[in-house]
């Protein structure tokens, strides 16, 4: 099975690619910021739960997001494969995911991260805060996303740094070029489908 993690900073374009690459590749995408916009809407005791950390820009508990996963990775049993967005943010989230999936007897195959400036972060989350409705978009939870980055998530590069798995990706220039870069990764493992 073909696991990836997309990685990078908030803004850096996770979601815009992970949609081309399950239009290519026809994995299953698993983005705990939509699955958890999904509960807040819903409005689920998960989701009041969570609504507070995301609307002030922190992270929601490990242990919720944890199980979300879980779940969602039992509900596809036939999956090629699968997307991680946005997921694991801390250590601690990409511990359990690794033992998640060697429960399955599977593990990532690959993180790609996209390197963006910080400068052109703020400017495209600014932007989308502009279009997309998004509560969390706006520039004091911007900057606390930012930092909350950089205190719990960068480490999770090392983590797969560590393990061989790391492999950067410019996420700066057109969507299309991005993309490009991006499959020629993936095709080392898996072929559009
Ligand atoms: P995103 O759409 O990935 O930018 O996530 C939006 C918000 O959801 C984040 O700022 C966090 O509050 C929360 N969130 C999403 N994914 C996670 C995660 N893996 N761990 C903790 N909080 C998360």
């Amino acid at each position: 099975m073909f696991n990836l993690i997309l990685f990078g900073p908030p803004g850096s374009g996770k979601g815009t690619q992970s949609q081309k690459i399950v239009d290519s590749y026809k994995v299953e995408h698993i983005s705990t910021g939509d699955l958890l916009r999904s509960e807040v809407k819903n409005e689920t005791a998960l989701g009041l739960e969570a609504k507070e950390y995301m609307d002030n820009g922190s992270l929601v508990p490990d242990e919720v997001v944890i199980g979300m996963i879980s779940s969602k990775i039992d509900a596809t049993p036939d999956a090629r494969g699968f997307i991680f967005d946005g997921f694991p943010r801390t250590k601690e989230q990409a511990v359990a995911l690794d033992k998640l999936l060697q429960l399955k007897e599977t593990s990532i195959t690959t993180v790609l991260s996209l390197q963006v400036s910080e400068d052109e972060l703020t400017k495209r989350l600014l932007e989308r805060g502009a279009t997309s409705g998004r509560s969390d978009d706006n520039e004091e939870v911007i900057t606390k996303r930012i930092k909350e980055y950089h205190a719990k998530t960068a480490i999770v590069a090392s983590h797969y740094d560590a393990q061989g798995k790391l492999v950067n990706i410019k996420g700066e220039g057109s969507i299309d070029d991005i993309f490009k870069s991006l499959s020629a990764e993936i095709d080392k493992y898996l072929q559009p489908a």
